[in-house]
């Protein structure tokens, strides 16, 4: 029987989280995925779940709609795949297998201190996590972590910057450390923050205790220096060079779902083209590889038959929308099939996350604040700028006129600058 899911926690393959369609299970994968395994995978989630798959923003599996009873049946069988599951601390590299641009294998690095930390019974909060970022072109800035790891060329040559609690433009810089000494510079301050119970993050201790222990726990591995240069934003979808004129293709699942038989489809396309690895990556995508060059437009055409989005200008990639009704027994609006109405009818001007349509005011897919939001309330769809679901909004429709109030809104309200 798998253990019950206790909130504030992680939706793990064991202990799977109750949502309005049964149980979630979240799977982490620790590195690319075999073909084979995830198509297997696609079939299980068919046979226990209700198909629906989805791939998070920080790249997480989840497989929705199981059981009490096919939970474990379904556990026991992903288990059986042979698939690299990581079970503890999150820690989150590059997620291109063998990007000829980063500086550091942060793959490696971070299958070490898995392994490290597994062994070192620290006791920490379930969503602390590491991003173990390796300085290539598919960078992890726009995820936060508690602990972040950036590797930079240095005149000593690469080394590793190392910052506390934040997604790359607000954490907290501590300076750099020796590669070989990553490892125990980031149990060291996963232990700082262990210390202060089983609840605590980074950003907690940061803001309760400053960084005086932090440094003191690294101060014989770290040189103090300035943080890194920003870097521009990145996105996963679209053509990613590997080694030896390979390529990978990075595409979004649409609002973060798909259907495991759509999904199993690809697989078995991408594997006929030569494909032979999988790697769920953030910002709700999937890189396929290594595929000839030849290959590439042919994998693409497929993909987007399937209802991918394979250009990073894709409307729907504007927009984050969470399960909501039905889906979501808390949903009070059909968030993703209003996401789908408004993409096919509404042009946003600018980059990035437009809009997040959520079900309701918990904002369970994009927890900050957004252009605009429509929220999923008693009185019909709710819309508000400049927030998070959470907010009051300023004007209630109905769900059937919220394409046209989004429009509306969007034309004669233009974002802040
Ligand atoms: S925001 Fe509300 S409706 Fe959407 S998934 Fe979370 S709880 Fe469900």
């Amino acid at each position: 029987m798998s253990k019950a899911f206790a909130r504030g926690a992680c939706p793990r393959l064991a202990a799977p989280m109750e949502t309005g369609d049964g149980l979630l299970a979240r799977i982490v994968p620790s590195g690319p995925m075999p073909l084979k395994a995830l198509a297997c995978l696609c079939t299980t989630a068919r046979t226990h779940g209700n198909g629906t798959i989805e791939i998070s923003a920080r790249g997480n599996l989840q497989i929705r709609g199981l059981t009490p009873g096919s939970a474990p049946l379904f556990a026991d069988r992903v288990a059986a795949l042979g698939i690299d599951i990581s079970d503890g601390v999150p820690v989150l590299a590059d997620p291109l297998p063998g990007d000829p641009s980063a500086l550091i294998d942060m793959n490696a690095l971070a299958i070490e201190l898995r392994q490290v930390l597994a062994a070192s019974r620290l006791v920490l909060a379930p969503k602390v996590s590491v991003i173990a970022d390796g300085g290539g072109r598919l960078h992890l800035d726009a995820l936060a972590a508690d602990i972040r790891v950036r590797a930079v060329t240095t005149t000593n040559g690469p080394r590793l910057h190392v910052a506390l609690a934040g997604d790359a433009a607000a954490a907290t810089p501590l300076g750099t450390v020796a590669p070989d000494e990553a490892c125990d510079a980031v149990s060291c301050l996963l232990a700082v923050i262990a210390a202060h119970g089983p609840e605590a993050r980074g950003a907690d201790v940061l803001r309760s205790c400053g960084l005086t222990a932090f440094r003191d726990a690294i101060r014989t591995r770290i040189e103090f220096g300035p943080p890194p240069p920003p870097r521009l934003p990145v996105d996963m979808v679209g053509t990613h060079s590997l080694k030896g004129d390979l390529y990978a293709l990075g595409m979004g699942l649409a609002f973060g779902h798909t259907q495991a038989h759509t999904l199993h489809a690809l697989t078995e396309i991408a594997r006929v083209h030569g494909a032979l690895w999988a790697r769920p990556a953030p910002d709700r995508t999937l890189l396929l590889g290594p595929f000839q060059r030849t290959k590439v437009k042919t994998i693409r055409d497929e993909a987007r038959r399937l209802g991918f989005a394979v250009e990073a200008a894709d409307p729907r990639r504007r927009i984050v929308a969470c399960p909501g009704a039905p889906s979501c027994g808390s949903g009070l609006i059909a968030s993703r099939r209003l996401a789908a109405e408004i993409a096919e009818e509404v042009e946003f001007a600018g980059a990035g996350i437009a809009l997040h349509v959520s079900g309701c005011a918990k904002g369970c897919a994009h927890p900050f604040p957004a252009p605009l939001t429509v929220i999923g309330t008693a009185q019909g769809a709710g819309l508000v700028r400049n927030a998070t679901a959470r907010a009051t909004p300023s004007c209630y429709v109905n769900e059937a006129d919220v394409a046209a109030a989004v429009d509306e809104f969007s034309v004669r309200e233009p974002a802040d600058a």
